[in-house]
């Protein structure tokens, strides 16, 4: 059987290294694309050394040659934190409008089939609640967070666009929160923010009121719903994540009953255009994929924290 051979961008980040995982066992050859200003060559440390994986360190804003054939792209490069992309709010803007154009050219001429790694941000501050794959959001394109909502925006409408207009085979997963372990603790996020703080005994550090709500997907379920879009024949964009929903505050008294700490929550200014609410709504997903998260966030959780002690142990 000839066997297929995978691109990951943004191989050696959180979601992407969790995907040349997946790629790996299921028989592909992976070739892993990072320029590592936010990935950590520590996601992939253990694919080193098999046959079916390579990693090229390339910021992918840049032309790429990639000789031989390529089957799948997944093109995961980009900042992904609120922090990360407000540090970084330009690199966050050209990879995902001029790295999108470099990975969909690469798709075509490769004739590979791509999928694009979307945004529930692509909803900004929503007004419909859940969101669904056909509201087309709130979002402020001048806002701290416009470099990534439009960016994100952008690429999906390039992608759409290779489609209609170069018949590229093409998919686009709108990613809501996601947790687990590989996530930095130190990438700004509520969840390793504040099992950090909780592990460290510190005050856990609610911004606003803590009435915003977010719904959390463990890791394992995003990359096994990305998978089975990737092999679906659905070109428009699906969501994908855990309709679980849950203020924040509520997730701050969450993380200090699981982790046992003595931290107590504090309250600091919210960040401009913070979204208030936050649900996919995963009917699409359920019926066209027939996908929905198994892992509950006390599980999820668990997993994490014991990755996070880990880390600890080991830095
Ligand atoms: N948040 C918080 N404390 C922190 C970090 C984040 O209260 O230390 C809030 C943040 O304002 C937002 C929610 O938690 O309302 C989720 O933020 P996160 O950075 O995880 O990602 P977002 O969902 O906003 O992209």
């Amino acid at each position: 059987m000839n066997q297929k051979i995978a691109i990951v961008t943004g191989g050696a980040g959180f979601l992407g290294s969790h995907l040349c995982d997946k790629f790996i066992k299921e028989n592909c050859k992976v070739i892993c694309i990072d320029n590592l200003i936010t990935g950590n060559p520590n996601n992939i440390a253990h694919l080193f050394g098999n046959p079916n994986f390579e990693f090229i360190k390339h910021d992918i804003t840049n032309y790429i040659f990639v000789p031989g054939q390529v089957d799948y792209i997944l093109h995961f490069a980009s900042p992904a934190s609120p922090i990360d992309y407000l540090k970084l709010p330009i690199q966050t803007l050209k990879v995902g409008s001029l790295g999108t154009h470099k990975v969909l050219g690469l798709a075509k001429e490769k004739k590979a089939r791509i999928l694009l790694a979307s945004t529930s941000e692509v909803y900004g501050d929503p007004n419909i609640h859940p969101q669904k794959e056909d509201y087309w959001g709130n979002v402020n394109p001048v806002g701290p967070r416009g470099v990534y909502d439009e960016a994100k925006r952008f690429a999906e409408a390039i992608t759409m666009a290779y489609n209609r207009y170069h018949g590229v085979d093409t998919r686009i997963v709108r990613i809501f929160n996601t947790y687990g372990p590989r996530m930095r603790l130190n990438d700004g996020r509520a969840l390793p923010a504040f099992v950090d703080q909780a592990l460290k005994n510190e005050d856990i550090t609610v911004f606003g009121d803590g009435t915003q709500t977010r719904s959390f997907c463990y890791v394992d379920d995003l990359v096994d719903g990305i998978y089975k879009l990737l092999m679906s024949d659905e070109i428009y964009p699906v969501n994908i994540g855990n309709p679980d929903e849950i203020t924040i505050k509520q997730f701050a008294e969450e993380v200090i009953r699981i982790t046992g700490t003595k931290s107590k929550i504090v309250y600091k200014e919210l960040p401009e255009d913070d979204p208030k609410v936050r649900q996919p709504d995963i009917s699409k997903a359920k019926s066209l994929l027939n996908w929905f998260p198994k892992i509950g966030r006390e599980e999820g959780l668990k997993r994490t924290i014991d990755y996070f002690l880990e880390q600890r142990k080991i830095s």
